[in-house]
């Protein structure tokens, strides 16, 4: 039995994400972020950098359990002279630090949690370092320009929603727009994140002897079951984009008594807000469905995590963020072609303009979420990535401060795409 990857797949991969770079398909900046300064100024960081993403990729700690990674950073920004306030907006390993005065005022983001067994298979030591670096390389020419720049960090992207929690803290409430950038096998300024929510559902059904009296009973596992697969029917149905998966956490206790509880997890993923809503629906119906079939009754838990929306790119943002990296060397693509998993920027994303590039830092075939993927997080390739994404974030948080005509291309994209949406509303 051969558990190698599937080749044909690896090779529609690459297929797929081989778009060319946009070298010179763009102008060069117009903003009056001083790139030289820039440069010069992350050339001066880069050992510090690169130190600091080791030591987060050394040492993997789960969401909201952060703290050599929050701590490793409060060391860094506060020994280049910044202020940084750890355990912010009721989360221990929350951080947030300011340079220069009043607005407009751009967000850089810092994430830093790991997964279970795998550490950084996601490569967030990457994002916290190029975070962290991007912002004090626009710190340190931020009075050149206009308002201020501020380093927020985010903890428990990996399901905790740690974005969504700083948001309902009012962490972003004096913010004009946010970015960060995210480390894979393929680079692009604009990438598609599906919203996600979670449901854990229970069955509850009546116990008895499986031989004896199995007439008296109600089967639990059965309702599970079969809700599992009318979810697998009910994928004909989505868009090609969507996903739901899940597993079922619960199956009973023993052959011989008929298991009067089960109980099963789904993540459920779409495009847009409206279907990701849609969706939720036809699962409750499935829920109550199958255990109606089989005489039990369905408990669905929906946002036991807070739900996390699909990612709204500014493309104002997206393609100062493109001329930024062809002016330091890394040409990228404006969009990518598939869309990527979900993250919790999404929910930012609808609150004020903001980005989520992507930095190339390990080969196209190399999936997140892996132990594979954790190694070249570490890799020299990732080391440079760290430099890119900080460029990129600095060069485009200086032009959006010095750049009216910018901040006016933003603000009227955000509008039209709907502005601002009331998260908690959705939340069920
Ligand atoms: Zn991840
Ligand atoms: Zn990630």
């Amino acid at each position: 039995m051969s558990l190698e990857r599937p080749a044909a797949y690896q090779a529609y991969l690459d297929q797929l994400t081989a778009t060319e770079p946009t070298a010179g398909a763009f102008p060069m900046r117009s903003g009056a972020g001083d790139a030289t300064a820039v440069a010069a100024r992350l050339q001066e960081l880069r050992d510090d950098l690169i130190a600091l993403s080791h030591t987060v990729h050394a040492n993997p700690e789960l969401g909201f359990e952060e703290r050599i990674a929050a701590a490793a950073v409060g060391e860094l920004v506060g020994r280049h002279g910044y202020d940084i306030e750890v355990g912010v907006f009721g989360l221990d390993t929350a951080f947030r630090a300011r340079a220069g005065t009043g607005r407009p005022r751009v967000a850089i983001i810092a994430e830093y949690d790991a997964l279970p067994g795998i550490g950084h298979g996601c490569g967030h030591n990457i994002i916290c370092a190029a975070g962290v670096g991007g912002f004090l390389a626009a710190a340190a020419l931020v009075q050149e320009v206009a308002g201020s720049v501020v380093l927020i960090g985010t903890p428990a992207e990996e399901g905790g929603s740690g974005k969504e929690l700083i948001a309902r803290a009012g962490g972003f409430d004096e913010v004009d727009c946010a970015m960060m950038v995210h480390p894979a096998g393929s680079a692009s300024a604009a990438c598609v994140f599906l919203g996600m929510r979670q449901v854990e559902v229970s069955f509850q059904g009546l116990d008895a002897h499986a031989s004896a009296f199995p007439y008296m009973g109600r089967n639990a596992l059965d309702a599970c079951v079969s809700a599992y697969s009318m979810i697998s029917q009910l994928r004909q149905h989505m868009l090609p984009e969507d996903r739901i998966h899940g597993v079922i956490t619960d199956g009973g206790d023993k052959p011989n008594i008929v298991p009067d509880h089960a109980a099963a997890m789904y993540f459920v993923r779409s495009l847009r807000v409206d279907t990701l809503v849609e969706l939720t629906e036809r699962m409750d119906a499935i829920f109550h469905g199958a255990a109606a079939g089989t005489g039990t009754v369905a408990h669905p838990r929906w946002d036991v995590n807070p739900l996390i929306l699909p990612v709204r790119s500014n493309m104002a943002l997206a393609n100062r963020f493109v001329m930024a990296q062809a002016e330091w060397g890394k040409p990228m693509p404006l969009r990518a072609p598939v869309p990527s998993g979900s993250t919790d920027m999404g929910n930012v994303s609808v609150r004020v303009p903001s980005i989520h590039p992507k930095i190339a830092v390990a080969p196209r075939s190399v999936p997140m979420h892996t132990a594979e993927f954790a190694g070249h997080a570490v890799s020299p390739r990732a080391d440079e990535g760290i430099l890119d994404g900080a460029y990129g974030l600095a060069v485009t948080a200086l032009d959006y401060l010095a750049d009216e005509a910018l901040r006016d291309d933003v603000a009227s994209e955000f509008a039209a795409a709907g502005g601002v949406v009331d998260v908690v509303a959705l939340d069920r």
